[in-house]
């Protein structure tokens, strides 16, 4: 099935590229040069990639080690939310945290994720597109996974925990639950969190949203039948893994990202006493739905809505878990990067995330797939940076790969989609290194970004205004593909038509060169379907 998906994409950028009177065997607005047939086209920087090793060769000589790595992801939040991108205060939830770090580091307004949570999450610990890995969408509770995504995959921590870094996650893995596919199986050497996404654990015992399932002992017992983790639970590299918490209430799961925050702040003040770097990635359980505010959070943001105290107790844990690697000693020592693993899910609204963009989670229109992205170093990231380089979440894998020191860890007999982005984010004046960003829904094609350039193959289009995921359907655009210039028109409302049919030519061609990494590199299918 995925293989005629993937030709059918081939067959169609064939027809794209031909179907214009432009007819360009090479891509003209391209700028990217193959390095490897196994390795995304990257834009070659000299100078800026000189002066990023300069800086990390400075700073090892000065520190002695190589840097710690701290990735913030939260759950669900919107492209809009943060004062930064232009929520904030202005929308009823101050985010002052997240909107220093972006006046004090670099700004990144065209950082992409996938379509949905698992996606997102596999493509930055592999490098890979999430049709490549199997991991097209999330593994929910009763789920048959044929296969074990990560046999045979190269993790990020993995990478990092064989060049010396402890690696940890805390918070929200979603990227399965059994024994084989758990954060310490594949390469965390520690994990404090829980295996799914908050309203799994919420829906059983939220009696006023989900009374046929709660207030029925029948359906309650079936349910519990599916025998999905409900814990916080720890697991080390050792096979260790132990409850720390039972989720037995509403309440329980409304206090978990203060418990994921307590954990994190401990850790960093005992890593820093130790020699080796830290990898570490805290993910929030927050701001999916359903959220419950903890008792510290109700009422704390200006609109009072509970979607709104989440963003405003997220922010305030980013800032307690800086002033934690501050008061370390830490802060110089740490790349730090801040981003969301897809858009709102309007599906839930008013307990949803705010985007300007079209189209919301689970699309891949703009709505769905640009996030906020902070980069933030201190003494290494120039202050007050902003930029519209194209930045794949998933060059989050080349890119720390490289801060370690360890490039020739990833793999070459596979395809790896992930850019190294460090001269980008450390030089003065860099620019991004990724000409083009691909967007699959499950196992099928949908659209390209390349420069300010959208075009869309296939578009998912809302029943209902809001229902972007549970009454949506994907569709196939007709005669042109469809063509959008981001730059006049952010919101992809109106194309520009065949009339710019160069680019269109030149899109095609790019889109049949993808297809063709796919012949070389066949995918692999966990039984997710698409
Ligand atoms: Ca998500």
């Amino acid at each position: 099935m995925r293989v005629m998906t993937i030709f059918a994409l081939l067959a169609l950028a064939m027809s794209i590229a031909v179907g214009g009177e432009a007819v360009s065997q090479t891509s003209t607005l391209s700028r990217a040069v193959q390095e490897s047939d196994s390795r995304q086209p990257a834009i070659p920087r000299p100078g800026q990639q000189a002066e990023a090793a300069r800086k990390l060769a400075d700073f090892e000589a000065r520190t002695g080690r190589k840097p710690n790595i701290l990735l913030f992801i939260v759950d669900d939040m919107g492209y809009g939310d943060p004062g930064a991108f232009g929520g904030g205060e202005a929308i009823g939830a101050a985010t002052p945290n997240m909107d220093r770090l972006a006046a004090e580091g670099l700004k990144l307004t065209s950082t992409y994720a996938q379509y949905t949570c698992t996606p997102t999450r596999a493509a930055i610990l592999t490098g890979r597109l999430p049709v490549r890995t199997g991991l097209t969408r999330p593994i929910l509770a009763g789920d048959n996974v044929t296969r074990n995504p990560w046999e045979g995959e190269v993790s990020l921590p993995g990478i990092l925990s064989d060049h010396g870094y402890h690696t940890l996650l805390v918070g929200k893995w979603h990227v399965g639950e059994v024994e084989g596919m758990r954060p310490h199986d594949i390469g965390f050497d520690e994990f404090y969190g829980y295996y799914r996404a908050q309203k799994e654990y919420i829906q059983r015992h939220d009696g006023h949203r989900y009374p046929d399932l709660v207030l029925d002992a029948d359906k309650r017992e079936r349910y519990d039948a599916i025998g999905a983790d409900d814990n916080l639970v720890r697991g080390l590299k050792d096979g260790t893994t132990e409850t720390v918490m039972e989720v037995a209430s509403v309440q329980d799961m409304a206090e978990g990202d203060g418990m994921l925050r307590d954990y994190t702040v401990a850790r960093i003040a005992e890593l820093a006493r130790g020699a080796e770097p830290f990898f570490l990635t805290h993910a929030f359980m927050k701001v999916h739905a359903d959220n419950w505010p903890s008792a510290a959070f109700e009422g704390a943001s200006s609109s009072k809505y509970p979607y709104k105290d989440a963003v405003v107790e997220v922010d305030s844990h980013i800032g307690d878990i800086m002033q934690a690697l501050e008061d370390a000693g830490e802060l110089e020592n740490t790349f730090v990067f801040v981003t969301s693993d897809n858009g709102p899910q309007m599906d839930g609204w008013p307990d949803s995330g705010y985007t300007p963009l079209r189209g919301a989670k689970g699309t891949t229109w703009e709505g769905g797939v640009r996030v906020p992205g902070i980069a933030y170093w201190q003494g290494m990231i120039e202050p007050g940076r902003v930029s519209d380089g194209l930045f794949d979440l998933m060059d989050l894998f080349n890119t720390s790969v490289a801060l370690a020191g360890a490039e020739d860890a990833i793999p070459t007999d596979r395809y790896i989609d992930g850019i190294d982005q460090t001269s980008f984010l450390l030089a003065g004046d860099g620019e991004s290194r990724r000409e083009n960003v691909y967007f699959w829904l499950g196992s099928q094609f949908t659209a390209m970004r390349m420069r300010e350039y959208k075009m869309h193959t296939k578009v998912v289009e809302p029943a209902e205004k809001f229902l972007w995921i549970d009454m949506a359907t994907l569709q196939d655009t007709a005669l042109a593909p469809w063509l959008f210039n981001l730059y006049i028109d952010p919101k992809e409302e109106y194309t520009v038509g065949h009339r710019l049919n160069a680019w269109q030519a030149s899109l095609g061609n790019e889109m049949k060169a993808h297809a063709l990494t796919f012949r070389k590199f066949p995918p692999k299918d966990i039984g997710l379907g698409g």
